[in-house]
């Protein structure tokens, strides 16, 4: 399918002042997600992070179980430790790498994003692996709903506001970390969500989903936000169709251009963001206050989602949680 190559002819002037930025550097709409996307948002560290949730925390296993290459790995531990969200325990003849209380809150994210990758991938490894949680003693599936009328959260439902930390964000265009483009991580055994972080283990990527959700559909609008070179976005934007997150639509026909709609599939990985998004506003906000409100249409109330058991309801939380294969 054909994705626009180049932003609309008035593209020039959709870079506002605020989005001028340094040669290294931009500013975007302030968001958690973002903010979240920026500190674990890379492959690697999602990749990482889903080792440690299932148990995987020295170095060689994580090798095996991440395709990272050793430089990659250490580099990537080595921010996690620097970002507090893990902590290296070497009082044992291997180093041993454990999630941190900002971490272990990740764990619904985690979560979020293993109910999509079964709902539209199927492996013969995941799909044997049952979660069973110690609270009630059942297999469960993980549900996401509103603390407040307890309806399932859905993204047509949530209406988006200015918060009180509204305002912008300076970013950098390049983060300092060293990346690595090979990955074997296909044929991992124990992989929980191993397409989703193939997918959205870009922050560019994850970033144009997030957008969509705010109701964006165009590429000039896209590019208003996310002022990054015109190829990464048109790039990205195949990338999220050929994947069956977006549907293309034409919404003019000379010259010929399309919108982007969030496809079923797509609009499935909300209660990923929202995850991440109350992430983001607890452990990366800058004081100001949440920079978005979020309100659950259904009952009017300021949207509080949990992730819970879907036999017995109880929040669920990492310790309370295992695998059975
Ligand atoms: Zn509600
Ligand atoms: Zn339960």
């Amino acid at each position: 399918m054909e994705v626009a190559s180049k932003p609309l002819s008035n593209s020039s002037n959709v870079v506002v002042g605020a989005n001028s930025g340094s040669a290294n550097g931009f500013t975007t709409r302030a968001s958690s997600i973002n903010r979240a996307l920026d500190q674990i948002g890379d492959k690697w560290c999602l990749l990482i992070l889903q080792e440690v949730f299932w148990g995987v925390n020295t170095f060689t296993p994580m090798l095996q179980g991440t395709g990272a290459s050793k430089g990659v790995l250490s580099d990537r531990l080595l921010w996690l430790q620097n970002i507090d969200c893990l902590r290296k325990d070497c009082s044992a003849r291997h180093p041993v790498y454990h999630l941190t209380k900002k971490s272990i809150e990740l764990y619904q994210n985690g979560l979020m994003a293993m109910v999509w990758e079964r709902t539209y991938f199927s492996s013969p490894e995941l799909d044997k692996v049952e979660l069973v949680h110690n609270g009630c003693g059942k297999a469960f599936w993980p549900v996401m709903q509103c603390s407040s009328c307890d309806d399932a959260v859905r993204s047509k439902d949530i209406q988006f506001s200015p918060g009180l930390g509204a305002g912008v964000d300076q970013r950098v265009t390049k983060t300092r970390r060293r990346s690595s483009t090979t990955s074997d991580n296909q044929n991992h055994s124990k992989t929980l969500y191993n397409n989703l972080i193939n997918l959205l283990g870009d922050r560019w990527t994850a970033n144009l989903v997030a957008l969509a959700f705010h109701g964006l559909k165009r590429f000039d609008e896209f590019h208003q936000e996310l002022p990054v070179a015109t190829n990464i976005l048109a790039d990205r934007l195949k990338l999220l169709i050929n994947e069956g997150i977006f549907s293309q639509q034409p919404y003019q026909h000379s010259p010929l251009r399309y919108e982007y709609h969030l496809t079923d599939k797509g609009r499935d990985l909300f209660p990923y963001f929202v995850t991440l998004l109350s992430w983001g506003n607890k452990h990366c906000s800058t004081g100001a206050g949440d920079p978005m409100a979020l309100t659950h249409n259904p009952c009017g109330n300021p949207l509080k989602a949990q992730v819970r058991c879907n036999q017995c309801f109880d929040v669920l939380v990492a310790t309370e949680v295992h695998f059975k294969l």
